[in-house]
């Protein structure tokens, strides 16, 4: 049972090849995005609480995040494939305490490199097609702002404990996810 971070920035493609391996692996995703955006639609009070913080593009609480992940852990037996979690270092050291809570490690982390200019193209495709508040002109310069202050800093967090497989996602989607799936199957 492996556990795994799929790391980028935004537009970077996480999701897309979180829901892939997802299903060829037998894994849960787990899509700190997709779960707060449930709470948004449900209208539930945290939902309320975090609508207007990600229409922005900021980021929200790690309080309301690591309360997700630690129920979608806690329901989850199978391999997980994190997908925009951790996005700070401190939402990174509190994965590595709820996963050996559960007798779970984490395994690998892959992060989808892609130069600026290209995630800004991906993001205003989806904008297109997404429909999701934040995918908007006015909140990508912001969004990959908050990236470099707040999450980028993860990247040397698991540099150094050497979990860190570093891949170019700049190509062709299916040759990311032809690269990715091939990591993954050296690791289950
Ligand atoms: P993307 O990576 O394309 O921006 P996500 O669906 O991962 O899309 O995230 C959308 C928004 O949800 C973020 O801009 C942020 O407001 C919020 N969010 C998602 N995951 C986290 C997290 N781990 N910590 C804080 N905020 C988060």
């Amino acid at each position: 049972m492996k556990n795994i971070v799929l790391f980028g920035a935004p537009g970077a493609g996480k999701g897309t090849h979180a829901g892939l391996i997802a299903e060829k692996f037998d894994m849960v995703h787990i899509s700190t995005g997709d779960l707060l955006r449930a709470e948004v639609a449900a209208q539930t009070p945290l939902g309320r609480r975090v609508d207007a913080i990600m229409q922005r593009g900021d980021l929200v609480g790690d309080d309301v995040v690591v309360q997700l992940v630690d129920h979608a852990i806690t329901s989850s037996p199978q391999g997980l494939i994190l997908d925009g979690f951790p996005r700070t270092v401190e939402q990174a050291q509190v994965l590595d305490f709820l996963l050996s809570h559960h007798g779970r490690r984490l395994d690998h982390v892959i992060s989808i490199d892609m130069p600026r200019a290209e995630l800004i193209r991906r993001l205003r495709e989806r904008a297109a097609i997404s429909g999701r508040a934040d995918d908007n002109e006015a909140t990508f310069a912001h969004r990959l702002e908050e990236y470099e202050l707040k999450t980028r800093p993860v990247l040397d967090y698991y540099r150094v404990s050497g979990l860190l497989i570093s891949i170019d996602g700049s190509g062709e989607i299916s040759e990311t996810s032809t690269r990715i799936c091939q990591i993954v199957k050296e690791l289950v």
